[in-house]
């Protein structure tokens, strides 16, 4: 997979301290299917070359879609002037133990390699998933989608890095929207990013879940409003997983620490300080960087700047111990990190990224959950999201919710939302659902660094109870 990278670094003249060759080649295809017709078909290909280069400390990089010797001389050229402009504003001198000599290779586990599906096999698979949302007049529209990515990433560099990584990654979704009662309501899968092969797109396997969407669209139209007022809430993996990508990755990044990405993405209420001492959730609350587990978005062997996967903890029994930062980020903060510098094509430079951020799973049963809420509620399936640029304050709605009174399930509730503060809320954690409870959920458009990078992200999360959340109806 690298012999031809390997042949163009040996033939690069010039005399930067450290040369790295990452080669990035995608092909995404997006399908969508609406009301049991196709819908829109598109396919983004994406192929380059990111010349790396140390020089005198400074990291400097330029991409190339030119991948002839001579293109990448250029770019290697380019890379080079720009490492003797940047240094005169140099935050940090490198040298190339930030840039790991890896070597070996990864791919995707997955059950039905994408090859084995027809793009006309994709497309009536969708068709059929909107055909079976439709159980009623009452439901108005029926979407399906899903976005196939096949991804290559190899790399080379002059310290002996030689890596390969070949990714199948499927994000798919289907909705219902039902019109009644003067509402309409809107249910979906949620989006659902793994790292898959062909059998992500079997109908016979999501029927279960095609009929139940649907049949909770209509439900939604008969429910009762969600009541304002504090109660215990069982937040579901299709909610959670959202809450920790957003009040939990987004603030441990420690570029944002840094004060990196302030004026675009936003800062962090956490402060170097707090690694260590921050109780940031209740002693239940296990969250870890898990680039290992198998099917997440972000499984991989080797982050883009060659640092070796590998599982740590961020927050043990609640305590804040680890920030998501990559090997540049933890040699000028001197702070902590995990293997996460990742870049989102050839032509961007890797950046601190989340990259599959779990809650480690506990030893309640979803059973035990339902039975330990006298008058709570259960939220289903993320709907809208709103947090502070410090990632402090935050406020998510939810698709569907039930209530639930003595440890049974009542009632029907919908457009169910809940706010809190982050580390009033994760300290309200009182259980934490078991394996068999555990979902992985995961986004392909993680949004960061200027020029926008959108990056796949992972998130395995068990269903969890939270005591008294400030809830609310109506929004
Ligand atoms: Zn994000």
């Amino acid at each position: 997979m690298t012999t031809h990278l390997k042949d163009l670094l040996d033939q690069l003249s010039g005399d930067a301290d450290w040369v790295g060759l990452r080669e990035h080649a995608e092909i995404t295809c997006l399908r969508t299917a609406r009301n049991g017709n196709a819908y829109s078909n598109s396919t983004d290909r994406d192929k380059g070359i990111m010349v790396e280069v140390l020089v005198d400390g400074q990291f400097a990089y330029a991409g190339t879609t030119d991948i002839t010797r001579a293109g990448v001389q250029r770019c290697y050229d380019r890379a080079a002037g720009l490492a003797a402009l940047a240094n005169r504003y140099n935050l940090h001198k490198f040298d190339d133990t930030a840039r790991p000599a890896g070597s070996g290779g990864y791919r995707s586990a997955v059950a039905r390699p994408l090859d084995e599906i027809t793009p006309a096999e994709v497309q009536e698979s969708l068709i059929d998933i909107t055909s079976r949302l439709k159980i009623s007049d009452k439901i108005i529209e029926t979407q399906a989608s899903a976005l196939i990515t096949r991804l290559q990433v190899n790399f080379v560099s002059s310290n002996g890095a030689d890596w390969s990584q070949e990714f199948s990654i499927i994000t798919r979704d289907f909705a219902a929207t039902a019109q009644g009662n003067g509402d309409f309501q809107r249910r979906s899968l949620g989006m659902e990013g793994r790292q898959w092969g062909a059998e992500a797109l079997d109908v016979s396997v999501m029927a279960d879940d095609i009929a139940r969407v649907a049949e909770q669209a209509l439900e939604l139209l008969d429910a009762e409003e969600c009541p304002t007022g504090q109660f215990d809430t069982l937040l579901m993996p299709d909610q959670l997983y959202l809450q920790v990508h957003e009040s939990v990755g987004h603030p441990l990044e420690l570029d944002r620490i840094l004060g990196d990405e302030r004026n675009y993405a936003g800062w962090s209420f956490v402060s170097p300080e707090d690694f260590g001492s921050l109780q940031y959730g209740s002693p239940l609350l296990n969250i870890s960087f898990d680039p290992g587990l198998a099917g997440e978005m972000a499984t991989y062997r080797f982050d883009d700047t060659g640092v070796a996967a590998e599982k740590h903890f961020l927050i043990r029994n609640g305590l804040l111990v680890r920030g998501i930062g990559g090997i540049e980020s933890q040699q000028r903060s001197a702070l902590p990190g995990v293997s996460s510098s990742r870049a989102c094509s050839w032509n961007r430079p890797p950046i601190d990224r989340m990259g599959n951020i779990n809650i480690e799973p506990g030893d309640s049963s979803y059973e035990d959950m339902l039975a330990a809420m006298d008058r709570g509620i259960i939220m289903h399936t993320n709907r809208s999201w709103s947090i502070d640029d410090y990632r402090n304050k935050f406020q998510f709605g939810c698709e569907y919710a039930q209530q639930v009174e003595n440890g049974r399930i009542t009632k029907t509730l919908k457009n169910p939302n809940y706010r809190g503060i982050t580390t009033p809320f994760w300290n309200k954690l009182a259980m934490v659902g078991d394996l068999a409870s555990r979902e992985i959920w995961g986004s392909p458009y993680c949004g960061k660094g200027e020029p926008n990078q959108a990056i796949r992200v992972g998130h395995a999360v068990p269903a969890c109870l939270f005591r008294n959340l400030d809830v609310f109806g109506g929004a």
